[in-house]
């Protein structure tokens, strides 16, 4: 296939070399979906020490002497069909422990180790590399987000930038006096360039320099521009307005399929769909006459935790069952186990983390549960439309973006893909709850949101060609 185009993929996290997160997922499953419509995608990490063991594997392509400490070289190489650079600066990256911290917590030079990062980023952007220049660099959140800044500061090359953000809440603070250090120019501190609240903040830099910024969903792009979502950063993220989109994140289809679970199904062949339920209900010994729902969740409040005992007990007399994945917050773990305690036939707690267990939910359960506060684009809801398990969401960031409420107007024209609330209250959610009681009591109207469900696409497809148009844009 002809190349249309080259960007270098600059960030902290990429499936399947290094993960605490999401945004591990999106940068690792960007270049393939991008491939496929004739994209280059490179991606540019440091090399952890959980990372050192592929370089003997990679070729050098770039020198950086004197990089915040030490020389540094780039290795290149495949790993698990990507097109990986590593950053290997063993006085930044070679440490026992994860990507921000160690056995001590947060490790005291993050903001330098991370400048480091967007810096080569920025100069590769810029000179490009042996046979390889790209049109494109594209950060991701406050790690890369001095990439843009360097290569708007140090001249762009020709090449544009892209700034996306996966996680408003980590913003990359550095006091004032590191400005020197981080090599950033004095000149540009001032609030409405690097300044932020006295300090630095490597996102904000990012934010302003950019020439174009993406979220994970449009409807959290919106919402990023106020007070309540922003964190501190509506204001400038409002000031980019017309440059700032959102693009949703998709699933990997490979794994997120019900034709590819042991008790395979599919929108025609919903029996499978039954079978599964009963074998969910018999692992945890569950008697569901109505709907059974799930959680996989982190129990925190952002997910909307809190608001389950509140509104369970109801759901419960009302014929409907709960299995909950997850952990968290020892509070709200508390709180769901009491209504375990409480409600032993209908009610399933499993504290832990177990991708195995998620996927025979899935395929069992009859509907998901996502009260979230925020939600920038969230996972489950997209996993729930695809095993036709009926999401119950809170209208926030991509719940809002991805499922249709079972309204009557969306039930009439076959619209419907599952039950949106709002506000993210007990009132309104247990009015939602209401309603999957009696939507799911409807054998028609219910089979009917599952065959809608699961037929919306939640693969990259879409998501890529978004990204694709975006990079043209800044080439044009
Ligand atoms: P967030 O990244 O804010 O936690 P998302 O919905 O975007 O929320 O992604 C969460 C991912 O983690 C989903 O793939 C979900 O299935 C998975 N997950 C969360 N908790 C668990 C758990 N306890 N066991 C298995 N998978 C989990």
């Amino acid at each position: 296939m002809q190349i249309k185009g080259r960007v270098l993929s600059v960030a902290s996290e990429c499936v399947p070399l290094i993960k605490t997160g999401g945004l591990a997922d999106v940068v690792g499953a960007l270049p393939e979906a991008l491939a496929r419509i004739g994209w280059d995608m490179r991606v540019l990490l440091p090399a952890y020490r959980a990372l050192q063991r592929y370089l003997e594997d990679m070729d050098e392509v770039w020198f950086e002497p004197g990089l915040f400490g030490g020389d540094a070289r780039v290795m290149a190489g495949k790993v698990g069909g990507l097109d990986v650079l590593l950053l290997d600066a063993p006085h930044l990256y070679d440490r026992e422990g994860g990507p921000y911290s160690g056995p001590g917590g947060d490790w005291f030079d993050n903001a330098r180790r991370f400048a480091a990062l967007s810096w080569v980023g920025a100069r590769i952007a810029r000179d490009g590399l042996e046979g390889w220049k790209p049109d494109v660099l594209h950060a991701h959140d406050w790690q890369a987000g001095f990439a843009p800044a360097y290569l708007m500061y140090g001249g762009t090359g020709g090449v544009g930038s892209v700034l996306t953000i996966h996680n408003i809440a980590f913003q990359g603070w550095a006091p004032a006096t590191a400005l020197g250090d981080l090599r950033l120019p004095y000149e540009q501190f001032y609030p409405a360039a690097l300044e932020y609240y006295g300090g630095l903040s490597s996102l904000k830099a990012g934010l302003v320099t950019a020439d174009r910024i993406t979220t994970v969903s449009p409807n959290y792009a919106a919402e990023l521009m106020r007070a309540e979502f922003g964190m501190g950063l509506q204001g400038v993220i409002a000031a980019r307005g017309a440059d700032v989109s959102g693009i949703l994140n998709g699933v990997d289809t490979g794994v997120w399929s019900p034709g590819a679970e042991p008790i395979a199904y599919s929108a025609k062949a919903m029996q499978g769909k039954a079978a599964n339920r009963a074998a969910l209900c018999a692992e945890f010994g569950l008697q569901v006459p109505g709907p059974l729902a799930i959680v996989i969740s982190r129990l925190t409040d952002q997910k909307g935790i809190d608001l389950l005992p509140g509104v369970i007990p109801d759901f419960i007399a009302g014929g409907g069952g709960l299995v909950v994945l997850g952990s968290g917050d020892p509070a709200l773990e508390a709180a769901v186990r009491s209504l375990e305690a409480r409600f032993p036939d209908q009610v399933a707690v499993r504290i832990g983390y177990d991708e195995a267990l998620s996927h025979r939910m899935f395929a069992g359960g009859d509907a998901v549960l996502v009260p979230s506060r925020f939600e920038p684009c969230g996972l489950t809801q997209m996993y729930g439309l695809a095993y036709g398990t009926v999401p119950v969401v809170s209208a926030v960031g991509g719940l809002a973006d991805t499922v249709i409420n079972a309204s009557p107007a969306a039930m009439a024209v076959g619209a419907a893909t599952g039950i949106v609330f709002h506000p993210v209250d007990g009132l309104a959610f247990g009015q939602a709850l209401r309603h999957l009681l009696t939507l799911y009591a409807d054998k028609t109207a219910w089979a009917q949101v599952q065959k809608n469900a699961m037929r919306q696409p939640v693969d990259w497809a879409g998501s890529a060609a978004a990204y694709a148009a975006l990079y043209e844009d800044l080439r044009a």
